[in-house]
């Protein structure tokens, strides 16, 4: 499947789609405290995007039976809400969602600290999120996406910490999922080239400790091989003629 680029008119129409998403994400993230069930944090996210006459992207998706994706500690992704999964203080969430509004998709993700957290926990946390700024950086017209993914694994490869490989970025547009693939480990000068109009998720998944994963037989989560934590970002972004990446997940 080839790259679609898009019209400044649909970019348009993916911002809009972008910061549904990215609104649904913050008030997911700020429903995050000790005691409250995924399934509570789900709700909010689904009312929130059909509020905004969207569509949450993940339901039904390949299956998929919820708005959100939303994994506590050593979960890295695809974590399934459930009114029996209670925060506790002390634990980190990665929520995941996204919005398809006037058939363009947003996809967006985050983790956040139940309550007060580990100096470790908040360590990986913050490198995770550096990281995808890091990423970004080199999401540049003329670059190649191995620049972004070497980017993203050197940073947080040099800080001690294991990249996930299984599962990777992703072009976004009139499918959630569009080519072409945005790994987040690589070797720069390599893959796709970035032209302006394109629109991909940059997503870096990262591990406390070895970037191996398991899933579990649930058919979903994908959880750490040793059983340490994992965090998770992600911006939907387009590539401008501006020198800059343009991120399309910003709430306002
Ligand atoms: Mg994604």
């Amino acid at each position: 499947m080839a790259v679609v680029l898009k019209t400044r008119k649909e970019i348009e129409l993916m911002r809009e789609a972008g910061r549904i998403s990215a609104m649904a994400l913050k008030v997911a993230g700020e429903a995050v405290r000790p005691g409250v069930s995924t399934l509570e944090i789900d709700t909010i996210a689904r009312k929130y995007i059909e509020s905004q006459g969207a569509k949450p992207n993940f339901l039904g998706l390949y299956g998929f039976p919820a708005t959100a994706c939303i994994s506590i500690n050593n979960e890295v992704i695809h974590g399934i809400p459930s009114k029996d999964r209670i925060l506790k203080e002390g634990d980190i969430v990665s929520i995941d969602l996204g919005a398809v509004k006037d058939g363009y998709h947003g996809d967006n993700a985050a983790t956040f600290a139940v309550g007060q957290i580990s100096d470790e926990a908040q360590r990986l946390i913050d490198t995770t999120r550096e990281s995808l700024y890091v990423g970004l950086k080199q999401a540049v017209a003329g670059n190649r996406i191995g620049d972004i993914s070497n980017a993203v694994q050197v940073y947080c490869e040099e800080r001690g910490y294991g990249v996930v490989q299984d599962f990777v970025g992703h072009g976004v547009g009139k499918s959630l999922h569009e080519d072409p693939s945005v790994p987040n480990f690589g070797s720069p000068g390599r893959g796709a080239r970035l032209l302006p109009g394109m629109t991909i998720a940059v997503e870096p998944m990262i591990n406390q400790g070895t970037w191996q994963v398991n899933q579990l037989p649930d058919g979903w989560t994908i959880v750490t091989k040793d059983g340490k934590l994992s965090a998770h970002f992600e911006h939907t972004i387009a590539i401008t003629n501006d020198g800059e990446c343009m991120i399309l997940t910003l709430p306002e």
